[in-house]
């Protein structure tokens, strides 16, 4: 007998099995707590990484260093992003990882494996999807071998729906200095493209 697909979940109820996953616990140093914000309605992917230490604390995505300079590079408001019908935010790695030598840890890699298709599923208006650091890369654009500052360069090559940034960390500080046409030319386009985005919802 052929197997039969079964049915999406409805987001409340897929949300709710999220936050209730516990299935690479072991490895978190602070426990699970998986930092999301996702609606069927967002017109922008962000896809980013794995939520830092202090948005583990808070709970919220992108509240810290990193969210102000990327709110700053898309051009928009707290509020705007914080509108889950604009923006949903899905890390390829749900929670905190831990912190390593160098820096945070890789997003745990069986988060992608079990959640990001069925979070990616509900999102049928995106019109665009912004692809945040290496990891992200990976996932969503795993043709691109040249690296993160290659594929960034190669902004005009990705399609109308796809962009891909470095991290807004401050520990890029040093990238963004050594590439200064990011802030010259590439911000420029990406507020446009941004804007083209959610034209008409606000
Ligand atoms: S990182 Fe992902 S897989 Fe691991 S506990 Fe959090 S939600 Fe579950």
């Amino acid at each position: 007998m052929p197997l039969i697909p079964s049915a999406p979940l409805p987001v409340a109820s897929l949300l709710a099995r999220v936050r209730a996953c516990t299935l690479c616990a072991e490895h978190l140093p602070l426990g699970p707590r998986p930092v999301l914000q996702l609606d069927p309605a967002a017109r922008i992917l962000i896809a980013a990484q794995a939520p830092g230490r202090k948005v583990h604390q808070t709970g919220i995505p992108f509240n810290d260093a990193s969210g102000d300079r990327l709110r700053a590079w898309l051009g928009i408001t707290r509020a705007q992003f914080y509108d889950p019908r604009l923006f949903a935010i899905v890390p390829v790695g749900l929670c905190y990882p831990g912190r390593g030598v160098s820096g945070d840890l890789p997003p745990r890699p069986e988060c992608a494996r079990r959640w990001r298709a069925p979070l990616l599923q509900p999102l049928t208006q995106l019109q665009l999807t912004l692809v945040i650091g290496r990891y992200a890369l990976s996932y969503h654009l795993p043709q691109e071998r040249t690296g993160l500052t290659a594929a960034v360069q190669n902004w005009r090559q990705h399609g109308p729906d796809t962009v891909v940034l470095p991290h807004s960390s401050p520990s890029n500080n040093r990238w963004l200095g050594r590439n200064k046409w990011f802030e010259q030319e590439f911000i420029p386009s990406l507020r446009t493209r941004v804007a083209q985005a959610l034209r008409g919802i606000y």
